[in-house]
């Protein structure tokens, strides 16, 4: 009796110690999940705060880049992309009437420049550079320097200088990190300004005016899709046009207007040459070439004359 008694004891006990280590180490599991789940969010908040902050102090433009989970998400779809990322995407026929561009492309790097393809473009995005009295070349400088300093993820395709130039930094064909989740679809443009109150001056303001109607014309948008940085994101960027919002309904309404005039205009004048095309080696990276679609773009859109 005593053995049955301990047997059936042990049969009993047997189940119930194994229920127990099952329960433990699910526990265990559990933990460490938590555990992971805290400290990869505490050192993805830390590493956003610090590129916050570094920006802070650099004083300079501060359009919104790709920082916290957004750059994370960021550098995994650049991974899907992989094989598109390093074809020269440059080639963008442009509108007839094109203004003055001078094209100073950054050298590719993966904070500025990362040479991803903008597959389509559904608006044009409006920034202030935050940093009164500086050029457009001083901008673009600083753009291109992050490609050493690596200590923010952005930039333009364009900047507009307070004499009016116009300074292209990245073809159009190239994704540009300004407006965070519309870098995807958008063409971005940083304006100088000589005070902190962000108002464009004439030349600048004229020069917008004249780019963006043309890019309007080119990628066959309206002025109701030419944007403020703060449309999407809530920035005050660009704080004049945020502040006084009759000054941004002006100004889009002179886009209207120019782009309804050059339509008329240019219309009977074939595309110019692709927007954007890379004319000189600037960023000691070899020029791109046999792509399909370069061909096909080679063969179809010749420059008039
Ligand atoms: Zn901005």
């Amino acid at each position: 009796m005593r053995h049955r008694r301990k047997e059936t004891h042990f049969h009993k006990s047997f189940p119930s110690s194994w229920q127990t280590l099952l329960a433990a180490l699910i526990t265990f599991l559990v933990c460490m999940l938590v555990i992971i789940n805290i400290s990869s969010r505490i050192s993805g908040s830390l590493s956003g705060k610090k590129e916050e902050a570094t920006a802070f102090m650099e004083g300079t433009q501060m359009a919104d880049g790709q920082t916290g989970t957004g750059q994370k998400a960021e550098e995994e779809s650049s991974k899907e992309e992989g094989e598109e990322k390093y074809q020269n995407a440059g080639q963008v026929p442009g509108a007839p009437g094109a203004p003055e561009i001078t094209e100073d492309f950054l050298k590719p790097n993966k904070y500025s420049r990362s040479q991803k393809v903008l597959k389509k473009v559904k608006g044009i995005v409006v920034h202030y550079v935050q940093n009164p009295g500086s050029t457009a070349k001083e901008n673009r400088d600083y753009f291109n320097s992050l490609g050493k300093t690596h200590t923010r993820k952005v930039s333009s395709h364009y900047i507009i200088g307070l004499e009016g130039e116009i300074l292209q930094c990245i073809p159009l064909g190239e994704m540009a990190y300004a407006s965070k989740d519309r870098n995807v679809d958008t063409v971005s443009i940083e304006c100088c300004h000589e005070t902190s109150s962000g108002k464009f001056n004439k030349k600048t303001r004229k020069s917008l005016v004249r780019l963006a109607e043309w890019l309007c014309r080119t990628y066959d948008l309206t002025e109701k899709q030419v944007i403020r940085h703060y449309d999407v994101t809530g920035k005050m960027c660009p704080l004049y046009y945020v502040e006084h919002p009759k000054a941004w309904k002006k100004l889009r309404k002179d886009i209207k207007k120019k782009i309804k005039n050059n339509r008329e205009k240019y219309k009977d004048q074939p595309s110019e040459e692709p927007a954007g095309t890379e004319k000189k080696e600037n960023g000691g990276q070899e020029k791109q070439t046999g792509t399909e679609e370069k061909k096909e773009i080679d063969k179809t859109e010749k420059p008039a004359g």
